[in-house]
């Protein structure tokens, strides 16, 4: 006979233990409101998973002022400006001198690395190895979901909320009735061809750089790894590249009068990304929240994925609290409109940075140029500059 699952009592079941999820449950139990969360992969799988790099001072705060002591502020490198490259010349934005800001370039396996760890001190219920496979009474006071951790054994979690924090192609979304969501997306006719290579840094900032040839991203890891991307077709076989051939068409992207080279070095990561724009609405159902990439999705151009999931995480905290310390659901019912302001502000700017530097295989003339024309509206003014900055630095939290 099969053993009746064994029941988790909690007050907030959070699926999925990506930067979302881990930053949730640890303001959460910082402020004493207890948590589980349960994770699919196991801690090392995350660790090892290269993603996004580039956060937001406000993401940086978070870390640093709720205590996860992670090593954002030593291992982290401040950056304030990006250099927009198009017709082959550099065209320098200085983030500080435009809008008084900066980012910080800091891995997010690194943030994972660093939450998990501080999870771990603070004796935070964090089950890796273990997917949840049914969420039952989402739309009662007393919501559950099932997982089956390594051994087989099976597990319910009964919690007053439950979130899903299960990322792009979540679990938790899917079960929200069809009657109340509309989904809201853009596909794109282009991906990131991304590599990891061992060579020092080929510019102080990062390079956004439009060419005839398509998009390339000039970013870094650390002084002696870098990570680069170059547009290519979504289908593309990277056993089809070899290094020559990569760094030739690296090259080609980012040429101009100037002479600009790559420096280059032994690649030794080679991955395709497909992009697109996604928004879920409402993000939330009865007592389940949805955070991160699984309410949303925004191509990697304007580097918002991971700064959204933070900002989510800020203003679902603050409504769980409110809700555990008063009774009150005021700010829950308020979550998705409040976060959803943020989310479309951030879609927008994602799909204007993605339009502007990328230029379709079998783009119009017209569009080509157009773009061009763009890039040049945007560097030529100071209020086009600020725009952007202000943008790409990160709007104030709600
Ligand atoms: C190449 C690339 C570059 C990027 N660059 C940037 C950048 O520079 N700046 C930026 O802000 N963002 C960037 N992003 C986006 C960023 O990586 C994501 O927005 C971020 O990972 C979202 O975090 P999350 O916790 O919501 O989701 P995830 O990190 O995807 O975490 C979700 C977790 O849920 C788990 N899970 C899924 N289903 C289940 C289940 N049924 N049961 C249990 N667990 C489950 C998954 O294993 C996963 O660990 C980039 C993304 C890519 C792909």
């Amino acid at each position: 006979m099969a053993q009746a699952a064994r029941i988790l009592k909690t007050k907030v079941g959070i699926i999925g233990g990506g930067p979302a999820g881990l930053m949730l449950s640890h303001l959460l139990s910082k402020s004493g409101i207890e948590n589980i969360v349960v994770e699919m992969r196991d801690h090392e799988t995350i660790s090892n998973t290269h993603r996004a790099g580039i956060l937001e001072s406000q993401a940086v705060s978070m870390l640093t002022d709720s205590g996860v002591e992670g090593r954002v502020l030593t291992h982290g490198d401040e950056h304030a400006g990006i250099d927009l490259r198009f017709n082959g010349e550099s065209h320098p934005l200085d983030f500080r001198d435009l809008v008084d800001a900066t980012v910080t370039l800091y891995a997010q396996n690194e943030v994972f690395v660093d939450l998990a760890a501080a999870r771990a001190r603070d004796n935070g219920d964090v089950r890796f190895n273990c997917e949840v496979t049914e969420i039952l009474d989402m739309e009662t006071s007393t919501p559950k979901f099932r997982f089956t951790d390594a051994e087989g054994v099976e597990f319910e979690v009964h919690a007053d909320v439950i979130v899903g924090a299960d990322g792009s192609r979540s679990f938790a979304r899917r079960q929200m009735p069809d009657s109340v969501k509309q989904d809201f997306k853009v596909t794109y006719p282009f991906a990131w061809f991304g590599i990891l290579t061992e060579a020092p840094k080929s510019s102080p900032e990062l390079i956004y750089a439009n060419s005839p040839h398509g998009f390339a991203l000039i970013s870094q890891r650390s002084e002696t790894v870098q990570r680069m991307y170059f547009q290519c077709d979504p289908n593309e076989n990277v056993d089809n590249w070899s290094e020559d051939r990569i760094w030739t068409e690296l090259n080609k992207r980012v040429a101009g009068p100037d002479g600009f080279e790559l420096k280059t070095g032994p690649i030794f990561d080679k991955t395709v990304l497909g992009f697109r724009s996604f928004v879920r609405q409402p993000l939330s159902h009865g007592r389940m929240f949805l955070i991160g990439d699984a309410g949303h999705t925004v191509p990697p151009t304007g580097a918002k994925g991971l700064n959204l999931a933070f900002a989510d995480v800020k203003v679902l905290f603050e409504a769980l609290d409110s809700f555990f310390s008063t009774g009150s659901d005021k700010l829950l019912g308020g979550y998705s409109d409040l976060a959803l302001k943020r989310v479309w502000k951030a879609q927008n700017f994602s799909y204007w940075m993605t339009s502007m530097l990328h230029t379709p295989v079998d783009a119009d003339p017209f569009m080509a140029q157009r773009a061009l024309g763009e890039l040049d509206t945007v560097t030529s003014s100071r209020y086009g500059m600020q725009y952007l900055a202000e943008s790409y630095t990160g709007w104030p939290h709600s």
